[in-house]
């Protein structure tokens, strides 16, 4: 059968002589893995179409399996996110985690809609640890894992300083503060920025400014919600964190 969809290259690996498969997540059919013949030779015309990050059309003929691209047209080639060694980790570390967080019932075209913003953002130049983390939201919601931020999840009140329970779901009140001893303290910020990313949807990301302070306690209160649920060993993560103690 003949398929035509919309997709962004989220894998890529060499495969036999001069040939690729790329898993491209689609808007319409979730992951699909397609060989692309001949995309290491310097002439292909496919050459392009499977590297990572590409957004593009993807005609591809598909019995069982992997499928064969026959043709396809490039829309974003995102060639920045390939070129800037910190835009690239970044993400890689975005279409990783769709690859391995995800499974097919999670996905449909609000996930691609947002991993193509999110590849947007960070080559547009927005703030890349703002942005990552706004997509690590999204994949713990559309997971099952986004905590719940709207009011104490033991007593429901809605007021004074909340700390979030990770192994709970969701953010304890002072009076309940208690019932889970490794439940992370949240200053005004980091509680005002988690319900945001919970809320926002990646292509309404602005510019939002964001102190040091905040934007690192994020980082480990994601890096928690993160490995809690997902306890995923990502490649592009290790990477992520070794250019982070370089640029100490
Ligand atoms: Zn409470």
């Amino acid at each position: 059968m003949q398929y035509r969809v919309e997709g962004i290259v989220i894998r890529s690996m060499d495969y036999g002589e001069g040939n690729k498969i790329i898993t491209l997540l689609t808007n319409t059919h979730g992951k699909i893995g397609i060989v692309v013949r001949g995309a290491k030779k310097l002439k292909s015309r496919h050459g392009s179409l499977a590297q990572l990050f590409t957004y593009g059309e993807y005609l591809f003929f598909r019995n069982s399996g992997l499928g064969t691209l026959t043709h396809g047209e490039i829309i974003e080639s995102h060639h920045v996110l390939r070129e800037q060694l910190d835009k690239t980790a970044y993400s890689s570390y975005a279409v990783e985690l769709v690859d391995r967080a995800l499974q097919e019932e999670d996905l449909g075209s609000f996930m691609f809609e947002q991993l193509k913003a999110c590849l947007t953002a960070i080559s547009e130049g927005k703030d890349l640890l703002i942005t990552i983390q706004l997509f690590e939201m999204k994949i713990l919601a559309a997971a099952g894992y986004a905590p719940d931020l709207s009011a104490c999840i033991s007593c429901s009140n809605e007021n004074g300083p909340m700390a979030l329970s990770v192994r709970g779901g969701g953010i304890l009140c002072g009076r309940c503060r208690y019932k889970d001893t490794s439940a992370i303290e949240l200053s005004e910020g980091a509680l005002k920025l988690l319900r945001l990313f919970w809320q926002l949807d990646m292509r309404r990301l602005g510019n939002i400014q964001v102190k040091d302070e905040t934007k690192q306690q994020l980082k480990h209160i994601m890096r928690s919600l993160m490995d809690t649920h997902l306890g995923l060993q990502l490649k592009s993560r290790s990477f992520l964190d070794q250019m982070d103690r370089y640029s100490l």
